[in-house]
Formats: C-alpha cells, sequence, structure tokens
C-alpha cells in the first residue's frame, strides 16, 4: 500500500470501555478481586473439567450487559479517523467488540484476546454467535454442548491456560513494526504480549503515546504520556493525526 499518510496503530485496554459500562477485571475495583472464585470462570482447566462452573460461567455471560454494551466518543473518533481516509489498525485487549460496533471494520481490529460476542465448540472448532448459545440458555439448558459433535463450548475469549491466537499476535506484531505512530489507550500496560507492543513500536520508530489514567511501565519511552480522561483526550489526540497528515511526528 502506498501512501502519503502514516499508518496509526492503536492499542486498547479496559480503560476505553469503562464509560460504556464495561467494568475493568483488573483494576482496584475489578470483578477478580472483590470475588477470587470469578477467576475459575475464566480458567480454562476448571471450565473444562468442572460442569458447575460451566454453568456459572453462562449465567455470567448471560447476565454480564457485555452484549448490551454500547461504543462510546472513543470507540467513534478511532473510526472517524478510520474514515478520514488515514490508515488505521485496532489492537485490543478487550473482547467486548465495541470498535466494531462503532463502525471499525472487523478486518482492522485484532482481538488479541478473543470475542465475548463468539462462541467457539472445544472439540470440532464450530464457532458461531454468542447469542445463539445464550438463547439455548434462556430456554432452559444450563450448558449448551455443541450441536455439531456435543463437546463443550465457550466463548471465544482467551481463558487463563490458553494461548493467544498466534495468527493475530504475528498480525499485531506486524502492524506494531509498520507504523508511525502507536497510542495505548487505557491500557495498563502490564499484561504480555500485548504489553510489549509498546516498547517494539518505540524501538521500531513509532511515535508512542500513551494515554492512561495512571501511569505505565513504557511512561519512560513514549513521546507523549496523557493523563487526562480517555473520553476527551482521545478525539482531541485523533482529530490533531487526521488533520496534519504525513506529519505527525
Ligand atoms: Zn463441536
Amino acid at each position: 500500500m502506498t501512501t502519503s499518510k502514516p499508518l496509526v496503530a492503536i492499542l486498547t485496554g479496559a480503560g476505553i470501555s469503562t464509560d460504556s459500562g464495561i467494568p475493568d477485571y483488573r483494576g482496584p475495583n475489578g470483578v477478580w478481586r472483590k470475588d477470587p472464585d470469578a477467576e475459575k470462570l475464566v480458567t480454562y482447566e476448571y471450565y473444562m473439567n468442572d460442569p458447575e462452573i460451566r454453568r456459572r460461567a453462562w449465567q455470567v455471560r448471560r447476565r454480564g450487559g457485555t452484549l448490551a454494551a454500547e461504543p462510546n466518543g472513543a470507540h467513534r473518533a478511532i473510526t472517524d479517523l478510520e474514515r478520514s481516509g488515514v490508515p488505521v489498525r485496532v489492537i485490543t485487549q478487550n473482547v467486548d467488540g465495541l470498535h466494531q460496533r462503532a463502525g471499525m471494520p472487523a478486518r482492522k481490529v485484532l482481538e488479541l484476546h478473543g470475542s465475548a460476542r463468539e462462541f467457539v465448540c472445544t472439540g470440532c472448532g464450530e464457532r458461531g454467535p454468542m447469542d445463539a448459545a445464550l438463547a439455548r440458555v434462556e430456554a432452559g439448558e444450563d450448558d449448551p454442548g455443541c450441536l455439531i459433535c456435543g463437546s463443550v463450548l465457550k466463548s471465544t475469549t482467551v481463558m487463563f491456560g490458553e494461548n493467544l491466537d498466534p495468527v493475530v499476535l504475528a498480525e499485531a506484531v506486524s502492524v506494531t513494526k509498520a507504523c508511525q505512530v502507536f497510542f495505548a489507550v487505557g491500557s495498563t500496560l502490564q499484561v504480555h504480549p500485548a504489553a510489549g507492543l509498546a516498547g517494539l513500536a518505540a524501538e521500531h520508530g513509532a511515535r508512542l503515546v500513551v494515554v492512561n489514567a495512571e501511569p505505565t511501565p513504557y511512561d519512560d519511552v513514549a513521546d507523549e504520556v496523557v493523563r487526562e480522561p480517555i473520553g476527551t483526550a482521545l478525539p482531541r489526540l485523533l482529530s490533531a493525526v487526521r488533520d496534519v497528515p504525513g506529519a505527525t511526528a
């Protein structure tokens, strides 16, 4: 692709979705800190071996609210940048699908940790919309199995004890190396390998901008660190990128 406009990579973490009402699981008020047992629901070994854990996990998915959440101004600002003609790739640690719901083309969103909006069969690999599986729970199945092979179903979110999708990760790494500007937004940059992408971007010469309420391990190598709320900071920062094509460094 030849373009005079910079490739912009935007890594997003939980902080971008809190304005949409989705809790930050790792933050000070995170679900896992309030209920350590909840971590079992997203740990592969427990999930696969304990039907009771799966029954609880389906109830959490049913009541969770993630699927009903709406994108906020920060998600829309990223879509606006993409629609303005600037090449944009989103690399997200979130599983809420809100970038796509805000209008980002799915092929430009790399979901490092999978998606809560899709299920996968742990036996045959069949995939489908989470809504379809939840409709079966709603209708009375407490642990719906695969309709093709009968195996355990889970969301495509990466559980503890599972590896990230190597294809998605490889693409994230190549985008990170190729971009001219790398935003890290609403991520504590403490969970690897996602966090390491910020350092990789800087090493490869990208301008690194960290937008996060709390300090991150990569603030020292960042060109700019922004502490103000994402909902106001990101639209401003991205409109600056859009208005100065090819001259963001
Ligand atoms: Zn199956």
